[in-house]
């Protein structure tokens, strides 16, 4: 088997599939060697208690290119959605909620001058996103060294801001590295919108509404509309059916898939990559090796830094990748009543926030290594759409929580999980009283589960923090942003790389491209 593939790819994120599958179409053959027994990484479905299954990482299909779904055929490899453009719901104590749809703001008091706002709002920042979703879809370019790609790379982001037209050029200089509590406030009258958009800067990351940046990581987000997709969505049977798909039309490419194969090390003669040495010690060959682990995972574990120069190990210690998210899953004997809450509403995405003061107080404690005792979350009830999760009349909530510091004092102790949950039944309470008494099973993840379960070094979302100083030319570490690492023939593909995580499948495209094109270690 080792003499026959081209390339070898460590890991069946979603990102690497889509890396292998659009190497395989150009005619490389390519084997993928995953850990775990199941493909997607930290988009799988996977059973939590007897009867009931959830999206045990990523839980909404909120960025993946409508592009790259028709290009890979996921829909004829069994790609169904059970729900698409779910609004978003900020659920607030009084019952008086807020609701976003695309450019729509819906809710009990809000005043039209407010509803015009966050329309202008929503307009301005898709099209600044929109500039940046473009950039998503190429190497980033290099500002030194630069080749012809390069050069059009810089053009293109250039006269993409350009072609704004001078207000706007003039506002996203300005915004571009303030926090989103400022912009929030200063767009807006209504703190429940103001805190709406602020939660959407925030979710995923290890920062407050204060931070600077948070404006940029707001228009991460945002960049999901110039992808087709105007709302999150849920795959039918979870993520994992997403992943699933990803994974049987790369098999349809000739992508050789092989679960349950941990790589132990990458191995490196004179400089170059030359193959990998699995768990068990079974030694396979490739001429290029692609890595779907998280950077600091690839060069300090697989690598090892004594392949590498100072100055790299330097760098890649310095990658920010604390994670900040976790996981609760709730099985729940029937679908939950919330106060104020039209019943038509129940599925879709809820933001459970509090004010922009609450939301910064929450991530505070994070910086000391704290949880708040009222942390702020996003959930789906995705059986409300998808009735193969749970058995018949009962129901699954998931839900994204944070702060939950992979470095929590004291650690994640027993004692310290079961108080994280209690707080985080006591937020869902408040919004839908006698919640509790209808839960007969839970699971929380916290991110040293995640980092055991997806190996995601810190459990950290994007395996690096989204901001400006670790984006695009600078992602994963500079002079290392284009997929190629500092060991001929070894590349990054995962959401460590340009232009990060979320399941969005570009890191995983742009690499396969970057190596389709023969550059330095292809
Ligand atoms: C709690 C949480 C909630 C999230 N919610 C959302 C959401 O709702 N929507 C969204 O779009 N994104 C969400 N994300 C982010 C999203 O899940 C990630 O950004 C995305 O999964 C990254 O994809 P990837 O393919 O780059 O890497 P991963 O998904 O991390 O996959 C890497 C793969 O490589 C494998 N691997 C690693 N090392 C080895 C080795 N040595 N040998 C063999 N295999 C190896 C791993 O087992 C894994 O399968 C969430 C993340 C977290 C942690």
């Amino acid at each position: 088997m080792t003499e026959q593939h081209d390339v070898i790819v460590i890991g069946a994120g979603h990102n690497g599939l889509v890396c292998a599958a659009t190497l395989a179409k150009a005619g490389r053959k390519v084997l993928v060697l995953e850990r775990a027994a199941q493909a997607g990484g930290a988009a799988r479905t996977r059973a939590f208690a007897p009867g009931f299954s959830v999206s045990s990482g990523a839980h909404l299909l909120t960025h993946f290119p409508e592009e790259l779904i028709s290009e890979l055929q996921l829909q004829r490899h069994g790609l169904r959605l059970a729900a698409r453009e779910l609004a978003t719901v900020s659920l607030q104590a009084d019952g008086r909620h807020l609701i976003t749809e695309g450019p729509h703001a819906s809710g009990p008091g809000l005043s039209a001058e407010d509803e015009q706002a966050f329309a202008r709002f929503h307009a301005d920042t898709a099209a600044y996103a929109a500039i940046l979703a473009g950039a998503f879809g190429r190497r980033p370019p290099r500002l030194v060294d630069n080749d012809w790609h390069d050069r059009f790379g810089l053009l293109k982001l250039g006269w993409g801001i350009r072609t704004l037209g001078r207000d706007r050029m003039r506002e996203v200089l300005r915004i571009g590295l303030m926090n989103i509590h400022d912009l929030a406030t200063e767009s807006f009258t209504d703190a429940r919108l103001q805190s709406a958009v602020a939660f959407d800067a925030i979710l995923g990351t290890g920062m407050g509404p204060r931070a600077p940046n948070t404006v940029m990581s707001y228009l991460y987000r945002r960049t999901a509309d110039a992808f087709g997709r105007r709302g999150p969505a849920l795959p039918a049977g979870g993520m994992g059916a997403f992943s699933a798909a990803l994974a049987a039309a790369a098999s349809a490419r000739g992508v050789d898939i092989r679960l349950n194969a941990g790589v132990r090390t990458i191995r490196v003669e004179d400089g170059q990559a030359t193959g990998v040495v699995l768990d068990t010690g079974e030694t396979l060959s490739a001429a290029t090796v692609v890595s779907n682990a998280d950077p600091r995972s690839t060069l300090q574990g697989l690598v090892g830094y004594r392949e590498l120069d100072a100055g790299v190990v330097r760098r890649v210690e310095g990658i920010r990748m604390r994670g900040m998210a976790a996981k609760l899953h709730l099985a729940l004997d029937a679908l939950p009543s919330f106060t104020g809450l039209d019943a038509a509403r129940i599925g879709e995405r809820m933001v459970l926030g509090s004010s922009l003061h609450g939301i910064e107080e929450a991530m505070n404690a994070s910086k000391y290594r704290q949880f708040s005792p009222e942390p702020v979350l996003e959930f789906c009830i995705p059986t409300v759409h998808d009735s193969s999760l749970a058995p018949a009349g009962k129901h699954v909530l998931s839900a994204v929580v944070q702060y939950a510091p992979v470095d929590l004092d004291g650690g994640w102790t027993p004692t310290a999980r079961a108080a994280f949950e209690a707080a985080v039944m006591a937020r869902l309470e408040s919004v839908a009283p006698g919640i509790s008494a209808l839960v007969s099973a839970s699971e929380l993840l916290v991110p040293p589960d995640l980092e055991q379960e997806f190996g995601m070094r810190g459990g950290h979302w994007h395996h690096g923090e989204i901001s400006v100083d670790q984006l695009l030319m600078m992602r994963p570490i500079v002079l290392h942003a284009q997929y190629a690492m500092p060991v001929d023939g070894l590349w990054l593909c995962g959401a460590g790389a340009h232009p990060g995580g979320g399941v969005m499948g570009l890191a995983g495209h742009n690499c396969a491209r970057e190596i389709l094109r023969g550059r330095k270690g292809a």
